[in-house]
């Protein structure tokens, strides 16, 4: 018996977010991930830096590998691994061959779970503002495949409301299929295209029309189809088509969920230095400053994890007040047991220095732990108020390389610091003419500027923390 289990694992219909907090956990522990070409990328990033990520993705046109190879491939792997996740778009079990795949598990005789994932059959329709179920209407929905082995007939069931999954290529077989089975030619119907993604697509019609329009829209994959009357909804209550796209590059997405559906293409990560012989130099002399200022969260993660290798603990800190530049950053300082003394209602450098400037700053040791090549704005401002400042960089930001973006579904960019607008430029370029660049403070809108990019500041009500990373 191999020491391996096998995880089948939903990975949700293409937001990542709608993942299980089970899938989750097991994608951070897993030693290796099979996974289709479905699921939300990012979700690979969770991945801890060991793991072996291999794709086994079907395209329509392009088997990357058979079922067997695939089944296979997972019972190899369980032979030395210990977590070996399987990780399928939407439900595993629901039309994802999740069931051949486990069955070959138990006929080789290893241990196997299975953790359901949100399906799209579900999913896209949400996001499309279709309840596929509705007392008003119908009292059930079926799910169909449009995709038959051996070119065999598709089967219409007696339901109010019929999802049908894999059928892009046969919609026409699909229809005439509903109005043989006497669904009438004015029933309507809706593709969603590319379902709960930044980049969906509904597109809707009556059965007698629908070719023409998928054809005129040019309906790609993956899509499904919804029929029946429930579609009539999609109008009315179509709440993430209506929400503007906000293409976000820095890290933590999640603080500008309130501005629209975010699109995450991370430019920047943050990293830590070669060389740390200046912060060590001042962690020898820590007594000697009245007030240690972290402008960032990553800041206070990588000051904090170079005073453990030098030995020392928050102890170090006791004669220091501590400023933190905004909430997320004064939360991310609670888990090295610090409560920040002062966090400025205005969450930028601007904030800041109005908050110093009410105490007596004259003669005070500031010390600032910030990111190489960090904005000037603060120590200026500090060293204006009379106060010694010593910056000492605790980590560097370096640009990495993000997957494509459609600017087509793109309404803003929000651009959280001066290394995302350089970042942006040089890869996309300038944003097309339809989209609206968004910053966060002032320096970054100079920054911007400086790049050609005309940023608007994202009003302060609007926002969470004003300044993430330099
Ligand atoms: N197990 C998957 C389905 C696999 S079959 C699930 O539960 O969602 C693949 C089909 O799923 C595609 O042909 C398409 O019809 C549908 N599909 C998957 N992701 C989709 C998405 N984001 N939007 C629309 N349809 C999707």
């Amino acid at each position: 018996m191999s020491k391996g289990k096998i995880y089948l694992v939903g990975a949700g219909p293409g937001d990542a977010e709608l993942i299980t907090l089970k899938g989750y956990e097991l994608i951070r522990r897993a030693d290796v991930i099979l996974h289709d070409h479905l699921i939300p990328m990012e979700l690979l990033q969770l991945a801890g830096a060991d793991a072996e990520i291999i794709s086994v993705g079907k395209f329509a046109s392009q088997h990357t590998m058979s079922q067997d190879q695939i089944n296979a491939l997972l019972i190899e792997k369980a032979a030395d691994a210990r977590i070996v996740v399987r990780l399928k778009g939407g439900d595993p079990f629901v039309f994802g061959r999740g069931g051949e795949e486990v069955e070959a598990c138990a006929e080789a005789g290893i241990d196997f779970e299975v953790v359901p994932g949100v399906t799209s059959a579900l999913a896209a329709p949400s996001y499309a503002g279709i309840p596929p179920t509705h007392r008003d209407f119908t009292p059930n929905i079926a799910i169909v495949t449009g995709h038959r082995k051996d070119k065999k007939e598709i089967e219409i069931p007696n339901a109010g409301t019929i999802v049908f999954l894999m059928g892009v290529a046969n919609i026409q077989k699909i229809i005439d299929s509903l109005l043989k089975a006497g669904w009438p030619p004015q029933t309507k119907i809706a593709a969603v295209e590319n379902g709960t993604r930044y980049n969906q697509r509904v597109i809707t019609g009556t059965l007698e029309n629908f070719v023409r329009t998928v054809q005129d829209a040019n309906l790609g994959t993956p899509a499904i189809f919804i029929v029946g009357k429930v579609v009539g909804l999609h109008e009315k209550l179509n709440w993430y088509g209506r929400k503007p796209r906000v293409l976000v590059l820095g890290t933590h997405p999640e603080k500008y969920r309130h501005l629209g559906a975010i699109v995450h293409r991370p430019m920047v990560k943050c990293v830590g230095l070669e060389d740390y012989s200046n912060l060590d130099q001042v962690l020898k002399r820590l007594d000697t400053f009245d007030w240690l200022t972290f402008t960032s969260a990553n800041g206070a993660r990588f000051f904090f994890e170079r005073l453990k290798r030098n030995g020392l603990d928050t102890r170090a800190l006791s004669a220091m007040k501590v400023a933190a530049i905004g909430k997320t950053t004064a939360r991310r300082l609670t888990a090295f047991g610090i409560l920040a003394d002062l966090i400025p209602d205005k969450e930028s450098s601007a904030g800041l220095l109005e908050e110093f400037s009410v105490l007596e700053m004259r003669d005070k040791n500031v010390l600032l732990p910030q990111a190489e090549g960090a904005s000037r704005e603060l120590p200026e401002g500090l060293a204006a108020l009379g106060a010694a400042v010593k910056e000492v960089p605790v980590y560097m930001t370096i640009e990495i390389e993000p997957a494509d973006v459609d600017f087509e579904h793109i309404d803003k960019i929000l651009f959280t610091s001066g290394s995302t607008a350089r970042a942006f430029v040089k890869k996309f370029g300038q944003a097309p003419p339809h989209v609206k660049a968004y910053c966060l403070g002032l320096p970054t809108q100079a920054a911007a500027r400086k790049y050609g990019i005309d940023a608007e500041i994202v009003p302060q009500q609007d926002n969470q923390e004003a300044r993430e990373i330099e």
